[in-house]
C-alpha cells in the first residue's frame, strides 16, 4: 500500500501558490536537499505534497539495509517488489511486512529525520484513506529518503531534524491510510527532477546473508551486528 498520487505535479503547484500568498514556504533546504519543515507541515497535507531529499540523488547501492524491525523478530512480507496489488509503478521496489499494530519500528538506515505524522487514526482498504496515513520519513547521506508507513496514532518516538542511527526505534507499526490489514510499508525513494518519486531496489543484511530480492512469503531475521 501507500500513498499512490506520487505525479501530482498540478496539487503541488496550487499548494505552494496557496502557502506563498500567506508568505508560507512549504520547504526548506537542510543539508542540501529540500525538506519539509515540520512547522509548516499539517496533517491536511500528504507525502506527496512535500518534496523531499536531493533531486536525482544517487543512491549507493553498495549499502545493505537493516530490515525495518528489531533483533532476533521477523514479520512475514506481504508484499515484495512488483507485487500486484499495490506495488507497482513508483512502488515496485517497496516492502510490505505483516505485523501487528504496535510492533516497534527500527530504522533501516542511519539519517535524518526529516517528516513525521503521527496524528491519524482511521485506515481502510481503498485509496480515500491514503491521506490518513502515519509515516516517519529519514533522510539518508546519498540524498535517498527511507519512508515508513500506516504508523499507530501517537507512536513516533523522533522529531524532524533529529539525527536516527540504524536500528533505532522509530515508532510503533499500525494500520492507518490505506492498509487492508496491519503492516509496515517500508521504501527508499528518489526525487526526479519531474518531482515525482520512484522506489529503489535496495538489499539487505539478514541472518543468513545479503538479501537482494526479497520474497513475498518469507521472513527474515536481521544480522547480529
Ligand atoms: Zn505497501
Amino acid at each position: 500500500m501507500r500513498i499512490v498520487r506520487l505525479s501530482s505535479v498540478r496539487r503541488v503547484a496550487a499548494l505552494l501558490a496557496w502557502l506563498s500568498a500567506f508568505g508560507i514556504a512549504a520547504e526548506e533546504e537542510h543539508g542540501g536537499a529540500r525538506v519539509a519543515a515540520s512547522s509548516r507541515w499539517s496533517a491536511a497535507m500528504t507525502r506527496a505534497d512535500v518534496r523531499l531529499g536531493r533531486v536525482d540523488a544517487d543512491h549507493d547501492d553498495d549499502y545493505l539495509y537493516r530490515l525495518p524491525y528489531g533483533d532476533d523478530v521477523s514479520f512475514p512480507i506481504i508484499q515484495a517488489y512488483g507485487a500486484k496489488l499495490s506495488h507497482r509503478g513508483a512502488e515496485h521496489f517497496t516492502l510490505d511486512f505483516a505485523m501487528p499494530v504496535g510492533t516497534p519500528v527500527h530504522a533501516a538506515r542511519e539519517g535524518v529525520v526529516v517528516l513525521v505524522e503521527d496524528s491519524h487514526d482511521v485506515g481502510c482498504a481503498s485509496g480515500e484513506c491514503a491521506p490518513l496515513a502515519n509515516f516517519v520519513v529519514v533522510l539518508h547521506s546519498d540524498g535517498t529518503t527511507g519512508e515508513y508507513f500506516h504508523l499507530e496514532r501517537g507512536s513516533a518516538e523522533v522529531r524532524v531534524g533529529e539525527r536516527v542511527a540504524r536500528g533505532q526505534r522509530l515508532a510503533r507499526s499500525g494500520d492507518t491510510g490505506f492498509s487492508t490489514a496491519p503492516h509496515l510499508h517500508f521504501g527508499v525513494y528518489r526525487t526526479g527532477r519531474d518531482r515525482t518519486t520512484e522506489s529503489l531496489a535496495v538489499r539487505f543484511k539478514t541472518r543468513s546473508g545479503a538479501v537482494g530480492t526479497p520474497r513475498s512469503g518469507a521472513h527474515y531475521l536481521n544480522a547480529i551486528e
